[in-house]
């Protein structure tokens, strides 16, 4: 299909980056200012401080990088470790394996625990490598929060605990890149020693930022840690913050957009409305998919995530293809399978700016869709998601 122009508003329902509102756009859509000047410095120490809030941290600090989210990943890492550290880290799914990468590049000896791709990091293991660990060589511990490539959410609370059981001193580093925002992340309660996150997801923000969320034990992990780091020297960041500025060059206007959205989520909706309401079209999503007859890769359903959903398509059924139809049918964008669920699984993106309606457009889409791509299926699904949404407010 050749079509120059698709009318009505395109449905991007991908697991971010995610829809922008409208008055995001608009507060991003202003001439830049010097950011040496003293509106900047007002910005710059809103959005840190803001950021704090959204982070559920107030002993901790916040810095804030004009990256993705990898390049919040590679600041974890470089501020906190040494060449030849040891870390674990565990293979949930896609972004677990990339950020494992990440570790094996800068010269840290990772130990990477196999897993499924259909189950968050398992508290047990956590608990029983650390005591394996006598002579306490494990640096750090590094989960991905939600596991964007399947849908998982992993426990941190319990890989809290279990890290406690053991006595174990290691940093705890939690990856929040499609969490932040959208499903519960609590820093200070969890004990939680570097948290990455992202801008393009839970934030309803444009990709091009990258945030660190580091406790105090981090920060002085980092003041002997020998990785070689410049762009993301968190000790760099530190001084100009504090009067609300950065060692170079900021993402200015992104942060306008930062300050509108984190209003948004935390005065206008506020952070535990914002967690139901994803949870909410989370429970309605797999009330559809349940009805449909299609299997979810998340095996387990105390990590369902708030966030997305990943579908596994009956084995001949290659879901790039079905994504394709129903893109160019639909005008509905939905993720990929990606590593190893690549032409088997589909994601449905159901965070950031979204809500009933958005959702029962998406369910359409795919449920026409797997009429037309000829997909054993059961109908119905969004009609039980309908019902589901009438029924179960807030
Ligand atoms: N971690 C998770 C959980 C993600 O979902 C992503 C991107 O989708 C990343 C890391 C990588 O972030 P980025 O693509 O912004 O570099």
């Amino acid at each position: 299909m050749n079509r120059k122009h698709f009318p009505g508003r395109h449905f991007l329902q991908i697991p971010g980056p995610t829809n922008v509102p409208d008055r995001v756009l608009r507060a991003i859509d202003r001439p830049t200012i010097d950011h040496r000047s003293q509106e900047f410095s007002r910005l710059g120490r809103d959005c840190l401080e803001d950021m704090k809030r959204v982070f559920q941290t107030s002993q901790g600090q916040v810095f804030i990088f004009p990256s993705s989210g990898t390049g919040a990943w590679e600041a974890a890492i470089v501020n906190t470790l040494s060449p030849g550290d040891r870390v674990l880290m565990f293979e949930t799914g896609q972004f677990g394996a990339l950020w494992q990468k990440v570790a094996l590049n800068f010269g840290v000896h990772v130990d990477f625990v196999p897993g499924d791709w259909r189950h968050g990091v398992p508290p047990e293991a956590v608990e029983a490598k650390l005591r394996d660990d006598v002579r306490k060589e494990i640096k750090a511990v590094m989960c991905v929060h939600n596991e964007t490539s399947t849908g998982v959410t992993s426990r941190i609370a319990e890989v809290r605990a279990a890290m406690d059981r053991s006595g174990h001193p290691a940093l705890l580093m939690v990856d929040t890149i499609s969490s932040l925002g959208s499903i519960d992340y609590r820093h200070d309660e969890w004990r939680v020693d570097v948290a990455i996150g992202g801008s393009q997801k839970g934030l309803m923000l444009p990709p091009g930022l990258g945030f660190n969320a580091v406790s105090q034990k981090a920060l002085a992990a980092s003041r002997t840690a020998r990785l070689p780091r410049s762009f993301w020297s968190w000790a760099d960041m530190a001084g100009p913050n504090q009067q609300g500025f950065f060692p170079y060059t900021p993402a200015t206007n992104l942060l306008f957009g930062l300050r509108e959205a984190v209003s948004m989520l935390l005065d206008e909706e506020g952070l535990d409305l914002v967690f139901k309401r994803h949870q909410r079209h989370a429970a309605a999503t797999r009330t559809a998919v349940n009805a449909w007859g299609l299997e979810l890769v998340c095996a387990d359903p105390r990590e369902y995530s708030g966030a997305l959903t990943a579908i596994f398509l009956p084995d001949g059924f290659d879901e790039a293809d079905f994504r394709k139809l129903v893109l160019e049918n639909f005008d509905l964008s939905l993720g990929s399978g990606l590593g190893k669920l690549k032409g088997r699984a589909f994601r449905i993106g159901h965070l950031g700016d979204f809500n009933d309606l958005m959702l029962c457009g998406t369910l359409c889409g795919v449920e026409m869709g797997l009429s037309q791509f000829g997909v054993p299926f059961k109908k119905g699904g969004v009609d039980a998601a309908m019902e589901y949404l009438a029924g179960a407010r807030g």
